[in-house]
């Protein structure tokens, strides 16, 4: 049984799927005006372990994270460049889908955009229009807050404290201050034709309507990070009571968000850390690795402890999972088949892996199981003679639990060189030519071989 903190109600509970065995999920992306840094990449990590394990235990998981390609602060730097907005939201585009790369997530189910989602949206702020849920007021649709009760139920808020809250704008178009802008109208930067004029979408509908177009239906879990939840989640939530009369997903879940110098990193403070760059310098597995070793709904604070920490833990993880390979990969005599053949440790580490996983994505605890592994898989090899079935159970129990987290990393098998330099250094042994064992054991000492 997976249990899992859903932010809509404030609860732990029992994750129970729409359909039997398939899993619906959607992740806020980017907007694509610059790169991604590593506040960014949390929930594109986080979701991407969700997914993992959903996966691994057996569910069919579609994992849809879209792109915002049209926005204010595209326009802006579209003319700060003298370029077009798709110049610029292409760019970054593919600059964040090679991050993602980097960082190895799973290929999403879909990566919708906006600009390629305008007609849906159109309509269905028609509907919208229709159930009296949205306005029109000189070419731009907003939305009533008024039409929903319970406004504000994901971020714990009433509509009467958001009024006092909210300051007197200068646009006395709207009806309420608290009401949204659904629709644009504009004459600057790219906009579309529609019942209202030329325009274009606002933020908070492209969620609602690409989770309609692909899913065709109220989906499992709707995730993003922490500042999301106010108001642009409500304002998800706001819109599909009224167009579908239900909440959109029936978890919520959100990550903490990613502080330097206990700042919230963000690119109008300027202190950021980019995604590409920190990954190209330690590698997916120590940045993976350093992001899991806070739970999700924790801030996470950037230090160059917490990096240090990261690089010092998962080089113990690489080198034993390294050492364990290449003794497989050679037919060593002291490869003993009278050696014991299993552990019942092994079944302990896999099942206290998962218990953590299924309690709310435990990854910290989780992470805690590997170093079990990382022990015993150390022991075992420092012994003269082992059993070659059971380093296999331990390989095998390595590339599930490294894969769940996405901290896999394929371990190439030695060249044909570095084979030969291997066999002789066993040759020596064996006919105890130490002088010969200890010259050719310096030469592949860096191979990984012994631990
Ligand atoms: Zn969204």
């Amino acid at each position: 049984m997976i249990r899992l903190y859903n932010s809509l109600t404030g609860k732990t509970e029992e994750f129970v799927p729409i359909n039997k065995n398939e899993v619906a999920m959607y992740v806020c992306g980017s907007t694509v005006y610059d790169d991604m840094h590593i506040g960014n990449s949390r929930p594109i990590i986080f979701f991407d372990v969700v997914a993992r394990f959903l996966t691994y235990i057996g569910y069919r998981v579609k994992l849809v994270s879209n792109f915002t390609d049209i926005d204010d602060k595209i326009i802006k730097k579209a003319q700060d460049e003298n370029t077009t907005e798709n110049e610029i939201a292409d760019r970054y585009m593919q600059s964040i889908l090679q991050t993602y790369q980097k960082l190895n997530i799973l290929p999403h189910y879909q990566n919708p955009k906006v600009t390629e989602t305008i007609p849906q949206i159109i309509d269905f702020i028609q509907l919208l229009i229709q159930r009296k849920g949205a306005y029109t007021v000189n070419g731009d649709v907003y939305f009533s807050v008024e039409t929903v009760d319970d406004y504000g139920v994901l971020s714990g808020q009433n509509k009467d404290s958001l009024i006092v809250g909210s300051r007197i704008e200068e646009n006395e178009k709207k009806r309420n201050p608290i009401d949204f802008n659904l629709w644009k109208s504009t004459n600057q930067g790219l906009r579309w034709d529609s019942p209202w004029g030329m325009g274009r979408p606002g933020w908070h509908t492209e969620c609602v309507v690409m989770i309609q177009s692909i899913f065709k239906n109220k989906i499992d879990i709707h995730g993003g990070g922490s500042d999301l939840k106010f108001p642009h989640h409500d304002n998800e939530i706001a819109q599909s009571e009224v167009a579908y009369h239900h909440h959109l997903a029936n978890y919520w879940m959100h990550n903490g968000r990613v502080d330097l110098h206990g700042e919230k990193m963000s690119k109008s403070l300027g202190n950021v850390i980019w995604a590409h760059e920190l990954v190209d310098e330690i590698g997916y597995p120590t940045y993976r690795l350093m992001m899991m070793n806070v739970p999700y709904r924790q801030p996470l604070s950037y230090r160059s402890e917490v990096v240090q920490q990261a690089i010092a833990d998962y080089d113990k993880i690489y080198r034993s999972h390294l050492a364990l390979k290449r003794k497989l990969q050679f037919d060593f005599q002291s490869i003993d088949e009278n050696c014991p053949v299993t552990n019942p440790e092994l079944q302990k580490i896999k099942d206290n892996f998962i218990e953590a996983m299924s309690d709310d994505f435990n990854t910290a605890n989780a992470i805690t199981q590997i170093h079990q592994l990382v022990k015993i898989t150390n022991q075992t090899l420092r012994q003269k003679e082992c059993n070659a079935d059971y380093l296999k159970q331990l390989a095998v129990l390595y590339h599930d639990l490294l894969w769940i987290l996405g901290m896999l990393q394929e371990i190439v098998p030695l060249k044909e060189k570095e084979v030969e330099l291997v066999q002789n250094w066993i040759a020596a042994r064996n006919r105890k030519d130490f002088a010969r064992a200890d010259q050719l054991r310096e030469e592949i000492s860096h191979l990984g071989i012994i631990v």
